[in-house]
């Protein structure tokens, strides 16, 4: 099978490094230029099963505000980051919302679960 190179920026860090990753099929053959063991396993994980952390806000009805930041808590594969995205559109939580709620509990059968980023206190009622 033929060998191809893929340049990478490894961003395990903030050095971030730029790799040279030979690739024989699915295959890492040599990674170049990274300063440590961790740049080898990135270009791997990056051959293998790409996975991104992903930030974006779901609704609340009810709160202070009508937006709450919500993370992935761990990377998810990036073939599922635009439906992870759909999905979040859809969801709509009721105040008060708490940092570190599941807002969304194994998303798309990831085993991987959305949780809250910050607390959405209920908006109080005028007097
Ligand atoms: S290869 Fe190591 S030093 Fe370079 S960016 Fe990756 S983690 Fe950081």
């Amino acid at each position: 099978m033929a060998q191809e190179h893929r340049t990478m920026i490894c961003i395990t860090c903030p050095r971030g490094c730029t790799l040279d990753v030979t690739v024989e099929g699915k295959t890492v053959v040599k990674v170049a230029g990274n300063n440590c063991q961790r740049g080898v396993d990135y270009a791997m994980a990056e051959v293998t099963d790409p996975r991104r952390m992903v930030t974006t806000t779901v609704r609340v009805k009810g709160g202070v505000h009508p937006l709450v930041p919500v993370y992935t808590e761990k990377p998810i594969p990036k073939p599922q980051i635009f439906a992870l995205l759909a999905e979040a559109r859809k969801v709509e939580l009721t105040a008060p919302v708490k940092f570190g709620d599941i807002v969304m509990e194994n998303v798309l059968g990831t085993g991987i679960n959305v949780l809250a980023s910050r607390n959405i206190p209920l908006k109080s009622k005028a007097p």
